[in-house]
């Protein structure tokens, strides 16, 4: 594959990600799948799904999870609902992330990532303890099957996620780096990140934010591809430097406009063309 194939962040059912069609439409060679709900991950629906991917060219590159119940209205109620860190519906959810990392595998797909939720800074605290644990469960679920995990990054600051992906002493455990979810969380500037991070990068989302007036307590301002704080070329050059040479997959979380939606990721498509010509 060329350095840098672009893609986008698709969904089968609800999720939120484009159509398919949108990702021919926009002809992009990649996408990363939001996991359909359990009812649409069986073998049929794995089989059309790869034709249509098949008709359109369309590789998928990774299959990311989520969960009934996660919420990303604010901060705090996106740490009480997401991931694998809340006790009432981890054991559900640690079963379910199996199942779709098998769907990933019926999709011959070698990439299952998630929003892990966020991980206790208290390495000595039980919660960060029983979160290495579900990691290291997961982890061993999907190198059974020749798969890598990707950590969704975001919640964390850099040294945070590093601490942890110590703990965890997987060597298929890597992460997902989103450079404006550090901006969103108010955890860090996302270069600088990426910069301490980059050893462990195998999957990007290219996606833009401005920083809340009040960083960590409120969201920032998710925005279109080049008008945040990111800096779209600093980021790609960054990427450059770590070696990531792997797909730039293009996120914009406003399904509920989708016209508006599909315009914006044209418009980012074209904006990450236009860098990485300038970089090669
Ligand atoms: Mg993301």
């Amino acid at each position: 594959m060329e350095r840098w194939p672009i893609g986008v962040f698709a969904s089968v059912d609800a999720g939120l990600g484009v159509h398919l069609e949108v990702a021919h439409e926009l002809k992009v060679p990649t996408i990363q799948l939001h996991a359909p709900k359990a009812e649409s991950r069986n073998h049929q629906q794995s089989k059309d799904f790869l034709a249509r991917c098949r008709d359109y060219k369309l590789t998928i590159t990774a299959v990311f999870a989520g969960f009934e119940g996660e919420s990303y209205a604010d901060i705090p109620t996106t740490k009480k609902t997401v991931g694998l860190v809340p006790v009432e519906t981890r054991s559900a959810r640690t079963q379910e992330m199996k199942e779709i990392a098998n769907y990933a595998e019926s999709l011959g797909v070698e990439v299952v990532a998630l929003h892990l939720g966020f991980i206790p800074h208290d390495v000595n605290s039980s919660l960060f303890r029983e979160t290495v644990a579900v990691t290291q469960d997961v982890c061993d679920h999907c190198q059974a099957m020749g798969q890598t995990l990707h950590l969704e990054t975001g919640q964390e600051t850099a040294e945070g996620l590093l601490t942890f992906l110590q703990a965890v002493e997987r060597d298929n455990l890597f992460l997902n780096f989103d450079p404006a979810n550090m901006i969103l969380y108010g955890t860090g500037n996302p270069i600088e990140a990426l910069e301490m991070v980059g050893q462990y990068v195998r999957s990007v989302h290219c996606k833009d934010a401005t920083w809340s007036d009040q960083p960590g307590e409120t969201w920032g301002n998710e925005v279109p591809l080049g008008q945040g704080d990111v800096g779209m070329e600093d980021y790609l050059r960054t990427l450059q430097k770590i070696g990531y040479a792997g797909p730039l997959t293009i996120e914009r979380e406003i399904p509920q406009e989708p016209d508006r939606q599909k315009a914006e990721i044209g418009q980012a498509v074209a904006l990450l063309n236009q860098l990485k010509a300038k970089l090669a």
